[in-house]
């Protein structure tokens, strides 16, 4: 049976709670519960929150929590997805599917070829934007921890922070080596960033940044990808090698 999930940041615990706004509103108007119907709210910190409507109001809905549980439908692995911001919808739909395969960060590059130009207020907007897309993602593929959408940032800044992950690699599609031989070393990592370049891709003073940083750049065949296509396919495959025991 469908379960709709919500994501409500409230505490996980049993009890009722008064849920007032758009949430309210996506229960009452929107998914059309009633009293008695049972749903799931999730904190985005990996509780789930079984749940039933005890009453509508115009602008409040009562809840029950009946049973709070840590379901474990997470991939094993913590990826973070560092990859140049692309234009408009492209964006939107690379989070959308990186949060449906369980991405943990989302970190929007801004690169030498990055063709978008993001102001301050831009960033912030953006974003938002992002993130609402991102917990949507989450609430529909089952999932219960929201990823952390970064701030748009350089390359160099985004180097400095990937010190803190088992594994780095960067998608090139100039590099020899394949993207499935660096992941046969992978046998103890259990988080990676991997790096995503623009449509212009990366250049090559980018690139040896990057390996100066321990970066290990891999190609993923002969073929060359749209950005968030390559995205999505080495995602897949490094959550896929993170996954093993
Ligand atoms: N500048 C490149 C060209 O015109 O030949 C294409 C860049 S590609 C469209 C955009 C990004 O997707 C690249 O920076 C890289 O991160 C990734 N990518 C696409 N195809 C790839 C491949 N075959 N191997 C590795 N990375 C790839």
């Amino acid at each position: 049976m469908h379960v709709y999930r919500l994501y409500v940041p409230v505490q996980p615990k049993v009890g009722i709670v008064s849920l007032h706004g758009d949430t309210a509103h996506r229960l009452i108007n929107v998914l059309r519960l009633r009293p008695g119907d049972a749903f799931a709210l999730t904190d985005g910190k990996g509780n789930e929150m079984r749940s039933r409507l005890i009453k509508a109001q115009r602008d409040e809905a009562l809840v029950e929590i009946y049973e709070v549980t840590q379901p474990s439908r997470e991939p094993k692995g913590h990826i973070c997805l560092a990859i140049t911001v692309l234009k408009g919808e492209r964006f939107d739909w690379l989070i959308q599917k990186a949060v449906e395969l369980g991405v943990r960060e989302i970190l929007p590059l801004l690169t030498r070829n990055c063709v978008v130009r993001i102001s301050r207020d831009d960033s912030q907007r953006k974003q938002k934007r992002w993130l609402s897309i991102a917990i949507s993602a989450m609430e529909q593929s089952g999932g219960c921890v929201l990823p952390i959408i970064h701030e748009p940032t350089s390359l160099s800044e985004a180097l400095a922070r990937a010190k803190h992950f088992d594994a780095r690699i960067m998608l090139h599609e100039g590099a020899e080596r394949a993207l499935h031989q660096a992941v046969g070393e992978l046998v103890m990592a259990k988080s990676a960033v991997l790096f995503v370049g623009p449509e212009g891709g990366f250049d090559d003073a980018e690139v040896e940044e990057a390996v100066s940083h321990g970066v290990v750049a891999v190609n993923l065949g002969r073929r060359i990808l749209r950005s968030e296509t390559a995205a999505i396919v080495g995602t897949a495959i490094i959550l896929h090698h993170l996954e093993k025991p």
